[in-house]
């Protein structure tokens, strides 16, 4: 395959050198372009640089060929062609100085170094050392030869070189489908036809448009190829006495081939740069486009809302997610952001957007919204403020809208499970009512807060008469039956919501009775009594023959420097006086200050005390 191609390159580069002026009939030392280099420059640009040697063997062998159609001195005929394989090989070593680079005509800075080195510094260099030889040999070939030389390697390497790069690297098949944009080169073709064949009409203006359109459809490779083709008709026709270029203008007494080279020349140089700008452009678009397909990855994809709406609420955009709601897009969009927002909750939302707009960078809101079906969805709302990416002027904001409801409803459920463990840790078992735990947080806040208020704090000691010979009577589960019927009594007798009746522990029981005096306590505290014994419950160890309780109250407004355990010692000790003076009675702590100061000792042991409180 690869020496087929070697051979390929042999046959084309010899029709290029040999054939082609042979048909036109033209000077060789007035070459209108030079195909043969750009198309051996071609070969090389895109095979393998160890192949190189190869391809520039058959090039050099086949320039031999022009020798049989235009005789010229030996020494010559070798001299061009080594300077030939020169300015090829210095070109191609220029532009790829990598082995792996291959050619890219429409990469602005592959591009800018083919102009540089491929079509200006390779043909200057070789055109300058074949002037200087001719003048050194003394050889009268052409009157300018630096200028030829230059002028027909330069425009041959500049146009042929893409040309074929082009049509090397190109999937034949699929280029070579028909399809309608061939009929630009086809229009192209005619119109160079008809302008160059005839003298009369002044059609070669035609040929710049159309040659920008085939740029456009069919890409500079094949722009390149069409620029060729135009010259070689062109070439033909002003051969043989036709076209714009074949008579000389006696304005611009120059050759006719130096007309058809700048012709050339700007058609080259139009298409080049058409080609630079069109480059950039889809560059742009490509990089857009991009950015637009990773946009709308990530905001179709993703499971939150994606909304931007102006500080009034108006949405411009929302994402494929917003049908999580039930709304289609439209009517999402007609909708007004706060208008969704739950009433209690619209505040919320108003507060934020305010916050945004006195120029917070963003809030993180939770609301209800409402869905289609018209139930409300809770959502968190992650809101950043929109600059004016020129003036920085707060323009929007955008919305980040996510469904928690599931969150919502996991929190309510822990919620719920820690106040029912909560309740669960400051409940007696046994009785129903509040333990002991309860107890001392209460005493312990109401004690604060009768500190603050300077109000009465009041607490009830209540304690079953002769228990332990109940028990024993009828037993423990009989004994705690009864002392539910105890809770029942106390918690009947007292009210008022902020009080609170708790088991302080075994058979005793403790009531707080905030903001109220010693009178209310004892009252209330007597009333236990009555209600325990009006109960009749059997105690035949008693002497009611009822089971009944005694009562100790106690009464402080608390002062700096006294303790809420001060209060149940006080209520501790008068409940022992309602022991001491016969059961079944309450008893008031009376004077506060002088039942403080009894010495620790006659206190009764049977009444644990709350240090925590
Ligand atoms: P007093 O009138 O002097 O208070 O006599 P008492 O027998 O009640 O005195 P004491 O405090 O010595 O006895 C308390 C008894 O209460 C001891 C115990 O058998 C009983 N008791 C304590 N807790 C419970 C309980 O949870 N269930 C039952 N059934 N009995 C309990
Ligand atoms: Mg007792
Ligand atoms: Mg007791």
């Amino acid at each position: 395959m690869p020496s087929l191609r070697v051979t390929g390159c042999f046959l084309s580069v010899a029709f290029a050198s040999a054939v082609i002026p042979g048909i036109e009939k033209w000077d060789p030392a007035n070459n209108l372009l030079w195909v043969a280099n750009g198309l051996l420059l071609a070969y090389l640009l895109v095979a393998p640089r160890w192949r190189w040697p190869a391809y520039l063997f058959a090039g050099f062998l086949a320039l031999f060929i022009r020798a049989l159609i235009f005789p010229a001195q030996w020494n010559v005929i070798l001299l061009y062609n080594l300077l030939d394989l020169i300015e090829i090989g210095a070109a191609a070593l220029l532009l790829r100085p990598r082995s792996a680079e291959l050619p890219s005509f429409t990469e602005r800075s592959y591009f800018i170094r083919f102009l540089g080195f491929g079509v200006l510094l390779a043909p200057a260099l070789a055109g300058a050392v074949f002037a200087t030889t001719l003048q050194f040999w003394k050889v009268d070939a052409q009157p300018h030869p630096f200028l030829n030389w230059i002028a027909s390697d330069s425009l041959g390497i500049a146009i042929c070189t893409p040309a074929f790069v082009a049509v090397f690297r190109a999937r034949l098949k699929k280029t070579l489908r028909w399809s309608p944009q061939w009929y630009y080169p086809a229009l192209l073709f005619a119109v160079t036809v008809a302008a160059f064949a005839q003298n009369a009409v002044p059609l070669v203006y035609f040929i710049y448009p159309l040659l920008v359109i085939v740029l456009v459809r069919l890409g500079l490779g094949y722009a390149s190829l069409c620029t060729l083709f135009v010259a070689a008709i062109a070439g033909w026709w002003t051969i043989h006495g036709r076209g714009p270029f074949a008579h000389l203008n006696p304005m611009y007494p120059s050759s006719p081939a130096l007309h058809l080279q700048l012709a050339i020349a700007s058609a080259v140089l139009l298409i080049y740069s058409v080609s630079l700008v069109l480059e950039h452009r889809s560059a742009i678009e490509r990089r857009l486009e991009k950015i637009v397909s990773l946009h709308a990855l990530v905001t179709e994809n993703s499971r939150d809302v994606i909304l931007l709406a102006d500080f009034h609420g108006n949405r411009s955009y929302i994402s494929s997610a917003g049908g999580r709601f039930g709304y289609t897009a439209e009517e999402f969009a007609s909708h007004n952001s706060i208008d969704l927002i739950h009433p209690d909750d619209r505040p919320i939302g108003q507060e934020a957007v305010r916050k945004l707009l006195l120029g917070a960078e963003g809030d993180l809101i939770q609301t209800r919204i409402r869905n289609r079906d018209g139930n409300y969805v809770w959502v968190e709302s992650s809101l950043r403020l929109i600059r004016d990416p020129k003036t920085g002027a707060p323009t929007g904001i955008l919305n980040m809208a996510r469904d928690i409801s599931e969150r919502k409803e996991t929190e309510k459920k822990l919620q719920d499970a820690y106040k029912a463990v909560e309740a669960l840790a400051a409940t007696d078992a046994l009785t129903g009512i509040a333990n002991r735990r309860r107890f001392d947080q209460v005493l312990s806040s109401e004690w604060r807060r009768s500190l603050r208020t300077r109000s009465p704090l009041s607490l009830l000691m209540i304690d079953a008469d002769l228990f332990k010979s109940y028990n024993d009577t009828f037993g423990h589960p009989r004994g705690d039956s009864c002392l539910k019927q105890i809770a029942e009594a106390a918690q009947d007798v007292v009210a008022r919501p902020g009080d609170l009746v708790a088991r302080f522990g075994g058979e005793e029981f403790a009531v707080v009775l905030p903001n109220t005096g010693s009178d209310g306590a004892l009252l209330l505290a007597s009333e236990i009594c009555d209600s325990m014994r009006g109960r009749r419950l059997p105690h035949p160890g008693s002497a009611a023959g009822v089971v009944t309780v005694s009562v100790g109250c106690a009464t402080l407004v608390p002062s700096f420097g006294q303790h809420a355990v001060n209060l149940i010692e006080l209520a501790d000790n008068a409940l022992y006086r309602a022991k001491h003076r016969g059961r079944d009675r309450a008893v008031a702590a009376g004077d506060c200050e002088e039942q403080l100061r009894e010495p620790a000792a006659e206190r009764p042991d049977h009444v644990s005390i709350a240090r925590s409180a």
